[in-house]
């Protein structure tokens, strides 16, 4: 699947119309491959200026030239779409794309359908018991429009799915609402309980909100569960998951997990294999009093692989304090040469990025990621963000 570009894929991705296997498959290959992310890139933010433009109707003369090449289209066969445009059709298009910026450039990125109704549900499956979306039960399918609130009781579970962006189940005892979808943004909140999700959509598509931070994901599978005082745990399987509030914002790569509590935000996250001392320590340096004593607990109980935990750190201490953690820090994997002791300590970003980049390699014992991957992961993360930033 590494092997093959999928540019002729992408307007059917960007309108969810590949199949589940087939919207992994391009997902996958885009976080490799540079050439066909680039475009993919390029057409998604054709998108989303697209979305923003008004909708009007196209003039009757400009109807006469494009019915017949939309009624040629449908009836052609897939593997015929591919070469159906003859040179006079391009002739036609070429005249069409003037005209397409008032009637919308989702006409060329949507040339089976017209006028494309948003989406703005999620299909949902009864996998146990009666779940219900507001107050009507599930008995085998369903759809969780937005703003509906899909609920499970103490046997219930159920399952999710949207084709273009992932799955997601969820257990008894769980309340799950589609906050939105806007474009290829799909964000819910966990009120309480627990849901799994294995995400395929590119990064930064789909977001949880729960009552003490928000978990984007970043290409990857966790599970996220919401206790009854709003703190929650988040363990991430596979990939990587960025929970956020307001600027405080720990990143979670798979192996780890991550607490989060009402009024706190995210804590800082570990690698569940750690020392029950160093979780301890955590714990307390997170979310209790004592923060000096559970500093210097953290560092002596910390391993190499704990450094995912004391990079995190760095940023949340200061003065020696922030010392400590680095000298810790730099015992097990010193830092790469442009990275000084005096950048770190005044938390220059891109020393800390780079140092990072360093580190990792030490946190994906166990579960290796390639390190091509986890560059290409840091790569489109600063991409997705200037992006956003640009569009903001
Ligand atoms: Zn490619």
């Amino acid at each position: 699947m590494f092997s093959r570009h999928v540019l002729k894929e992408i307007s059917a991705y960007c309108n969810g119309e590949l199949s589940a296997a087939q919207s992994r498959d391009f997902a996958a290959h885009i976080m490799l491959c540079s050439k066909c992310r680039a475009r993919y890139e390029e057409i998604k933010l054709g998108v989303s200026l697209a979305e923003q433009l008004p909708r009007l109707h196209a003039p009757d003369e400009l109807w006469a030239d494009l019915e017949p090449l939309i009624d040629a289209q449908q009836t052609l066969t897939p593997v015929e779409r591919k070469s159906w445009a003859t040179p006079r059709m391009k002739v036609a298009i070429a005249a069409a794309v003037l005209i397409v910026v008032t009637v919308g450039i989702w006409f060329l990125l949507r040339p089976s359908t017209l006028l494309p109704s948003p989406k703005s549900s999620w299909q949902v499956a009864r996998i146990n018991g009666t779940p219900r979306i507001e107050s009507s039960a599930v008995t085998d399918k369903a759809q969780l429009s937005v703003g509906q609130w899909l609920e499970t009781d103490g046997i219930s579970r159920a399952q999710i799915a949207e084709n273009s962006v992932g799955q997601v189940e969820v257990d008894p005892n769980t309340k799950l609402r589609l906050v939105g979808i806007n474009g290829n943004e799909h964000r819910f909140e966990l009120a309480r309980g627990k849901m799994s999700a294995h995400i395929w959509a590119p990064p930064r598509l789909f977001f949880v909100d729960t009552p003490s931070a928000v978990a984007a994901d970043l290409g990857c599978s966790y599970t996220l569960q919401v206790d009854d005082s709003g703190g929650s745990l988040l363990r991430v399987t596979s990939g990587w998951v960025a929970l956020q509030l307001k600027d405080r914002e720990s990143m979670v790569p798979a192996g780890a997990a991550c607490q989060t509590r009402k009024g706190v935000g995210p804590g800082t996250p570990y690698f569940e294999d750690a020392s029950p001392e160093f979780r301890q320590a955590l714990t307390s340096f997170d979310f209790e009093n004592g923060r000096k004593a559970s500093i210097d607990s953290l560092l002596s109980h910390a391993r190499k692989r704990d450094t995912l935990t004391l990079w995190h750190v760095l940023s949340r201490v200061d003065g020696d304090e922030r010392l400590h953690v680095y000298q810790k820090m730099a015992s097990f994997v010193p830092p790469p040469s442009g990275v000084t002791p005096e950048g770190v300590l005044r938390l220059d970003q891109k020393m800390l990025d780079a140092w990072r980049d360093e580190l990792e390699s030490t946190w994906s014992e166990g579960n290796l990621i390639p390190k091509k991957v986890a560059e290409e992961f840091w790569r489109i993360k600063n991409g997705v963000n200037r992006r956003v930033n640009q569009l903001q």
